[in-house]
């Protein structure tokens, strides 16, 4: 029976330096647009990462918008899901049309709201002075969610951001997901899950497949639910939440 590993890929099978175990060889495999190594595996992530594209079809599930993607120096020969499913990214670099005739027209309507959402994100930033900085991510011409990021990683003063949204914003139509240095605003309409649905229902063939999903974060959940097995590296967002007590060795 055919393996489709749905894979995660920040905090999942790389991750920045300062989360990398001190001792490893660490290899770059992610790039930040002027080229520097950004992300970096461990020789066990690559050894893992090698033992699956041998033994399955591994298809990228990931919140990265393709130029984000773009960067990953990975050999990655199969469909992607990208921008935390709003893109079905085909073998030739271009989208699934039915799944973009799925999420473009509720992408649109939803603009208007995310550039409020954005702009309520600036306002608490400027006026409590608090360095970090907010970004529309868009992908083919869709504005898709808002990232939230602290330059030096203060991931306390993302929560802030977070608590003053609950209190002055209107959350009702989208998730916000918090997972160290990174705070998004995700429209609801998004979610890898659905994405993660429609591509083993329209784009393995008529067979049965055997579906595996892994991840790290709770906005991973949702797709990991959809898999017959779940994988997730130890003691990350997700397992705490799901193994409570496991911290790691
Ligand atoms: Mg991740």
């Amino acid at each position: 029976m055919r393996t489709v590993l749905f894979l995660d890929l920040d905090d999942t099978i790389f991750q920045t330096r300062p989360k990398c175990p001190g001792d490893d060889v660490l290899h770059p495999v992610a790039h930040r647009r002027d080229g520097t190594p950004l992300s970096f595996m461990t020789p066990r992530q690559r050894a893992f990462l090698e033992m699956w594209l041998r033994a399955a079809t591994v298809i990228p599930t990931t919140a990265r918008n393709l130029d984000a993607y773009s960067r990953v120096d990975l050999p990655f020969e199969h469909l992607a899901i990208l921008d935390f499913g709003g893109v079905v990214l085909l073998e030739d670099k271009t989208l699934d049309a039915a799944w973009d005739a799925q999420i473009r027209p509720r992408a649109r309507a939803f603009a208007p709201e995310l550039r409020i959402l954005h702009a309520a994100v600036e306002r608490i930033i400027a006026r409590r002075r608090l360095g970090a900085y907010a970004r529309v991510i868009a992908d083919f011409d869709m504005p898709l969610y808002v990232v939230v990021k602290h330059p030096d990683g203060d991931c306390a003063l993302l929560a802030v951001i977070h608590d003053e949204l609950r209190a002055s914003a209107d959350l009702s139509r989208c998730f916000v997901h918090q997972n160290d240095n990174n705070l998004s605003l995700v429209p609801a309409f998004l979610g890898k899950e659905h994405a993660v649905r429609h591509v083993v229902h329209h784009r393995l063939g008529p067979e049965p497949v055997l579906t595996i999903g892994m991840g790290d974060s709770l906005t991973d959940a949702g797709f990991l639910d959809v898999c017959d097995y779940s994988l997730m590296p130890r003691a990350c967002q997700l397992a705490r939440q799901r193994l409570p007590g496991c911290e790691g060795a």
